[in-house]
């Protein structure tokens, strides 16, 4: 065997593309022991007129998937995607074999070669989020250790948050009278944004992003990476992966963030204490949201836990 699976493979979308090869042949007649192997396949558009006669040992079938082989004397013919193995036999399916390790190479090649070409400006994301990251982390943890022990308040926070920021509640005043049946009316009273900030605690990741991200990408290697295996390379694809993923949830949570904990936003949540809270719980979060407004207010949005001082 040679080492044809270093060799790029072909994807061909129409007859002609195979047709204008150089040693392409419209008939062949090839025995399993004169294959070399496949060097491309084709898919051909569905309506019928445009799809291909095969060309091995006067076999003539019409598809529309298949693929162009090549024989080892350097003669291509294109077959039915279904053909080799029965004119060829077990052999064909190392042939096939080696065509897909081929493909899967070349696809893996292209994505480490994707990676060192993105590289820098995954850098400058990180570089850029990692501010607003360390901002939004002290402004979300304050937010959540300022209203998360206001239980009642907190759970209808994080159901309404589900609801892609829509506050439900009865409608009040109506008509409804459950002795004579039918359903209680239920309206949209108010509606906050970023909630998915809360549904997804995205405030370590800045952290992750110093310590691991920003380190790993930097120290991505060209020499090294092309170098690798196949298993090497498959490993290195994944955790280039993993921490794209990573950097992606830090700047989706740090917009989140940020949209949730604007004074205007935050007030907004008032109608939870209105309408979804038993007004004795509800008074306890109605002062919290209060207090955090007027300082997001004047000194900006808080950074520190809001506490209500009851003995003043
Ligand atoms: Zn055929």
């Amino acid at each position: 065997m040679n080492d044809s699976h270093l060799d790029a493979v072909l994807l061909f979308t129409s007859i002609a593309e195979f047709e204008a090869r150089p040693n392409f042949h419209a008939e062949l007649q090839l025995t399993a022991d004169e294959l070399d192997r496949i060097i491309g396949k084709y898919e051909l558009p569905a309506n019928r007129g445009s799809w291909a006669l095969c060309g091995l040992n006067n076999c003539h079938r019409e598809h529309r998937f298949g693929y162009v082989i090549r024989a080892k004397d350097g003669r291509e013919t294109n077959i039915g995607h279904e053909c080799g193995k029965r004119e060829f036999d077990v052999e064909f399916e190392e042939v096939e074999a080696r065509y897909k390790r081929a493909v899967d190479a070349q696809a893996r090649q292209r994505a480490v070669t994707a990676l060192l070409a993105e590289r820098a400006l995954l850098v400058a994301r990180c570089e850029e989020i990692q501010p607003t990251m360390a901002k939004q982390s002290a402004r979300y943890s304050a937010f959540r250790a300022t209203f998360q022990p206001v239980n009642g308040f907190w759970l209808n926070l994080l159901k309404c948050a589900k609801l892609g920021g829509a506050i439900r509640a009865a409608r009040q005043n109506s008509a409804w009278n459950p002795s004579k049946g039918g359903k209680e009316e239920i309206v949209t009273v108010g509606r906050f944004a970023g909630g998915a900030a809360l549904l997804e605690d995205g405030s370590g990741l800045g952290n992750v992003i110093t310590n691991d991200v920003l380190p790993w990408l930097r120290a991505l290697d060209a020499d090294r990476l092309t170098a690798l295996d196949d298993a090497g390379m498959t490993t290195t694809l994944r955790e280039a992966a993993a921490r794209r993923g990573t950097l992606e949830r830090a700047e989706a949570f740090a917009a989140h963030s940020s949209a949730l904990l604007t004074p205007q936003n935050v007030a907004a949540m008032r109608a939870i204490c209105d309408h979804l809270m038993k007004s004795s719980d509800a008074g306890h979060a109605e002062a919290l949201l209060e207090k955090w407004v007027a300082e997001a207010q004047t000194a900006g949005v808080p950074e520190k836990p809001v506490r209500i001082h009851k003995d003043r």
